[in-house]
């Protein structure tokens, strides 16, 4: 992967930042990626066009780890495949599998996922969108915002309620194609790390029983199911943009010359130095855990939380700091430092914001020593 990245992402900072300019670019890289095969890696199933028969959480990571290091928005595109399958890949039915899996491995189709609304998104399970039995098809109608690779996406795994139990335990998930009718791209919305990202809009938009993954009121379970091999990797992710910083720092500060020495010879910057590169060792272990634990079949949702949390809140700190230890130099445009600052922010946000990530542990935690607390009868 190292290699086929070096040679393959080199030209990979975007200039141009309109809608058009960044649709190309991902729709390049799904080629480019697909073509290489790493896709396989995003979906399971060897028969479905995967590598192996369930997704190797710690391949997804070192690949994200390799390509966020050389490029953000390549680490998206092969991100938002595995992400946008995953559902599909997990519950999907033999036909659905075999529908859409093996184009999004060959990176003929692209996938996205299609939770977050106007009024939930931490808050996941206060979702409004419904979808309505009407006859022998369901009636899809709301809004769903934040949605990567809206626009640009040729299937959609969307998550809406199928019943009036509140909560999480209402909710089932679809896989609708994107020229469904009464789907539309209500927004398209600009971000400091552009990516395409769109408000959707669903308007008693049909689709046939054949295509909800899993049975009704199954969707919390499929969604969570889902960020709970891909959360690892947003940490792998965020490790790669940390390890980036820590080599352009290094650069940096070995060869820009102040009061007569180099700046890494200054005991202040080594200090810097040496904290980076400790946190970044750590938040590996606690990435490389989570990965490990989850590919021998544990439960891994403190886990996963843990590295998140850790992985995306050090590299934003170690990002910083390069920044720092560049002077000026670091605040330009499209400095590979300035970048990785701009790259690195949003993963502090979504697939579960930090605090969320915070309470998922500590309810984690309390409830384990619950249960150990427990008389055993
Ligand atoms: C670049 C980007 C790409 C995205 N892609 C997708 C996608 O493909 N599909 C999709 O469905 N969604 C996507 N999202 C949405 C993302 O999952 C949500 O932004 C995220 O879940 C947070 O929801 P919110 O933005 O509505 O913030 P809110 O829910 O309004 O939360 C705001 C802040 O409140 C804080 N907070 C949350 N809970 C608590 C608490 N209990 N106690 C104290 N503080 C708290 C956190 O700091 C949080 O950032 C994307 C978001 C971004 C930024």
């Amino acid at each position: 992967m190292e290699q086929w990245a070096a040679t393959n992402l080199h030209d990979a900072t975007l200039k141009d930042h309109s809608v058009q300019a960044v649709d190309d670019a991902c729709r390049q890289l799904v080629r480019r990626l697909g073509e290489a095969g790493w896709f396989k890696y995003a979906v399971g199933g060897k028969s479905y066009g995967g590598s192996a028969d369930a997704i190797d959480t710690r391949a997804v990571c070192l690949i994200r780890e390799t390509l966020a290091w050389h490029s953000g928005l390549a680490d998206f595109v092969f991100a938002m495949q595995g992400l946008g399958s995953g559902a599909i890949s997990l519950f999907g039915s033999h036909e659905q599998k075999a529908k859409y899996l093996p184009r999004v491995a060959e990176g003929a189709a692209i996938a996205a996922f299609a939770i977050s609304e106007p009024e939930a998104g931490s808050d996941v399970a206060a979702l409004q969108c419904r979808a309505v039995k009407k006859g022998d098809e369901y009636g899809i109608t709301g809004v769903k915002t934040w949605i990567s690779n809206g626009g640009i996406a040729d299937f959609y795994v969307v998550f809406a309620r199928t019943s009036d139990v509140p909560g999480a335990k209402g909710i089932s998930a679809f896989v609708v194609n994107a020229n469904a009718a009464g789907l539309t791209i209500a927004e398209r919305i600009d971000v400091m790390a552009p990516h395409p990202l769109a408000r959707l809009e669903f308007k008693d938009c049909r689709v046939p029983p054949c295509q909800r993954l899993g049975e009704e009121g199954q969707g919390f379970k499929v969604a969570m199911a889902t960020l709970d091999i891909f959360r690892s990797s947003v940490a792998a992710a965020a490790l790669g943009f940390a390890r980036r910083a820590m080599e352009e720092a290094l650069r940096r500060s070995s060869s820009r010359k102040m009061f007569g020495h180099a700046l890494a010879d200054f005991q202040l910057t080594q200090a810097k130095l040496a904290k980076m590169a400790t946190d970044i060792d750590c938040a590996a272990l606690l990435t490389y855990r989570a990965a490990w634990l989850k590919d021998q079949g544990c439960p891994v949702t403190v886990e996963a939380a843990m590295a998140k949390m850790t992985a995306t809140e050090t590299a934003q700190q170690v990002i910083d700091a390069a920044i720092q230890i560049f002077g000026a130099l670091g605040v330009v445009t499209d400095e590979p430092v300035e970048k990785l600052y701009r790259e690195i922010r949003p993963l502090r946000i979504y697939e579960g914001a930090t605090e969320v990530q915070q309470l998922i542990i500590a309810r984690g935690i309390i409830k384990a020593f619950q249960e150990s607390e427990r008389p055993h009868g």
